[in-house]
C-alpha cells in the first residue's frame, strides 16, 4: 500500500534525564508515523554521534532544510530508500553531520507511517505472521557507574524471569526482584536513591550487590515459581585506563589486568549462575573478548564492542569473540542498519539482545522490532515511565496476538 510523504516535522521534547532530544513525525497522504531517539551516557567510541555540532537545535533544521525536502513525495513503504537517503543527506560514516538520533527518528517514524498506511502495527507490518514471539525481558535492579557515579563499579545488575510462562507474569516478575531489593538495600543502606534507568543505586560494592541481588531472586523464585536468573552490564570500556592498561575497580579499590578480567568474570559467572554478561571487557578488544567467551558458559554480549556496527559485528564473528550481540537503532542510526545487524546475528547463530538506552522517552517501538526481528530478549528496565512504555506495549502486542503470542526461545546455560 503506497502512502506518499507529505511532509517531516522534527520538534524538540526532552528524555527522562531532562535533556533535549528529537521527535519526528511523518505525514502521509493516508497515515502518521511518530518516533522519538534516545540517547546514552556509557556511549561506545565507535558509535552514530548522536547530535550534529549544535545539538538538538541543529538536528531539527536538518530535518527541515536537507531531509524534508529529498523525503517528500516519496513512498513511505521504500524504507531502504528512505535510509539510504538518510545516509546520503549526512554523507559520513557516523551521521555526524544530522546526528544519528535525527537518522533514527526519521527512519523509524517512517516505518511506522507505512505500517499505518496498511493499518497494521508495527510489529505485524515488519514481522508479518510469523511475527508472534515476545522478548524475555531483562531489567536493570541495581546499577552505578556512568548511570549513578558512587554506586556500583559494575553499571548494571540484571535480572530475566527465564521461568515466565508469559509475558504479563516476566514483566511482573522483574517489578517484583526490583520491589523486595529497594526493601532489602533500605534495611542494609537506608535510604538508596535511583539511577538513570530506575534501578536502585546503593553505596555498596559489587560482590555485595550480587549476594544481596541472588538471595532477593531466590526470595521472588519461591514467592511466584518463576526461575531468575541474574546478568550484568559491566560497560568495561568505562573501568578501562588506557594509560595503565588495566580495569580499575574504583570502590573496590582493585586493579585488574586483562586476564585477572577474564578470570574474574569467569568467576562471577560460575558462583552466581550469570546468564548474561555485557561488555565484560574493553571495546577494542576482540581477541581477550574471544577467550572469555571460550570458556564461559553464558551469553556474552557486545554493545560498545559493536556498536551495532555489520562492519565491528563481523569483526567479532570472525573471531568468535561474542555470542551475543546488543542492538541499538540509535548507534547505527537507520531501521535497514538496525535490521542487517539483528539478521547477521542470527545468521551466525549469535543471540541479539534489543536495548533501551540510558536516556529514554515514552517511545514503544523497539519493543515492536523485538517482535517484528524475533529478538528473544529486551533489556529495557523494570520500572519507572520511560522504561514500563515498553513493557507495557508488549503485554499489549500479546492481547493483539490472541492467543498466538508465546515466549521467544532462549538458549540455555
Ligand atoms: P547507555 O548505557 O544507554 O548510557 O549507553 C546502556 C548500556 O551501556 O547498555
Ligand atoms: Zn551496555
Amino acid at each position: 500500500m503506497p502512502a506518499i510523504i507529505e511532509d517531516v516535522r522534527a520538534r524538540k521534547i526532552i528524555d527522562s534525564r531532562g535533556n533535549w532530544t528529537i521527535e519526528v513525525e511523518i505525514i502521509t497522504d493516508c497515515s502518521a508515523g511518530r518516533c522519538a531517539a534516545p540517547s546514552g551516557a556509557s556511549t561506545g567510541v565507535h558509535e552514530a554521534m548522536a547530535f550534529p555540532e549544535g545539538g538538538v537545535d541543529k538536528a531539527i533544521l536538518e530535518v527541515e532544510e536537507s531531509i524534508a525536502p529529498e523525503l517528500r513525495g516519496m513512498d513511505a513503504a521504500n524504507q531502504e530508500e528512505v535510509d539510504r537517503i538518510l545516509r546520503e543527506v549526512d554523507g559520513t560514516e557516523n551521521f555526524s553531520n544530522i546526528g544519528g538520533n535525527t537518522a533514527v527518528a526519521v527512519s523509524l517514524a517512517n516505518a511506522k507511517a507505512a505500517a499505518g498506511a496498511c493499518g497494521m502495527p508495527l510489529f505485524q507490518f515488519l514481522g508479518g505472521n510469523l511475527a508472534c514471539e515476545l522478548p524475555y525481558p531483562l531489567g536493570n535492579v541495581i546499577g552505578g557507574g556512568a548511570h549513578a557515579h558512587g554506586a556500583t563499579d559494575v553499571q548494571e545488575f540484571l535480572v530475566i524471569p527465564v521461568g515466565a510462562r508469559s509475558i504479563a507474569e516476566a514483566v511482573c516478575t522483574n517489578a517484583e526482584v526490583h520491589k523486595k531489593l529497594g526493601r532489602e538495600l533500605a534495611k542494609v543502606c537506608g535510604v538508596v536513591g535511583r539511577g538513570d534507568e530506575g534501578a536502585w543505586a546503593p553505596a555498596i560494592d559489587d560482590a555485595r550487590a550480587l549476594e544481596l541481588l541472588s538471595r532477593v531472586c531466590e526470595a521472588v523464585e519461591s514467592e511466584t515459581g518463576v526461575e531468575l536468573r541474574i546478568g550484568m552490564d559491566m560497560a568495561a570500556s568505562q573501568l578501562w585506563s588506557e594509560r595503565e592498561k588495566c580495569y580499575v575497580y574504583r570502590r573496590e579499590g582493585v586493579r585488574r589486568s586483562t586476564e585477572e578480567q577474564i578470570e574474574h568474570v569467569l568467576e562471577l559467572i560460575e558462583s552466581y549462575r550469570l546468564y548474561y554478561v555485557e561488555d565484560p571487557l574493553q571495546e577494542e578488544d576482540f581477541d581477550a573478548f574471544a577467550e572469555l567467551t571460550s570458556q564461559a558458559k553464558a551469553l556474552i554480549c557486545g554493545d560498545d564492542l559493536y556498536v551495532t556496527s555489520t562492519r565491528r559485528l563481523a569483526m567479532g564473528i570472525e573471531r568468535g569473540s561474542t555470542n551475543a550481540v546488543l542492538i541499538k537503532p540509535n548507534q547505527c542510526g537507520t531501521l535497514t542498519d538496525t535490521f542487517r545487524a539483528v539478521r547477521l546475528a542470527s545468521n551466525e547463530k549469535l543471540t541479539p539482545v534489543i536495548s533501551h538506552r540510558s536516556g529514554e522517552t515514552t517511545d514503544t517501538t523497539i519493543a515492536h522490532l523485538a517482535v517484528a526481528f524475533g529478538i528473544p530478549i529486551i533489556k529495557t528496565g523494570t520500572v519507572g515511565g520511560e522504561r514500563i512504555a515498553k513493557l507495557n506495549e508488549l503485554i499489549r502486542i500479546d492481547e493483539e496476538l490472541s492467543g498466538r503470542a508465546k515466549l521467544a526461545k532462549l538458549p540455555e546455560f
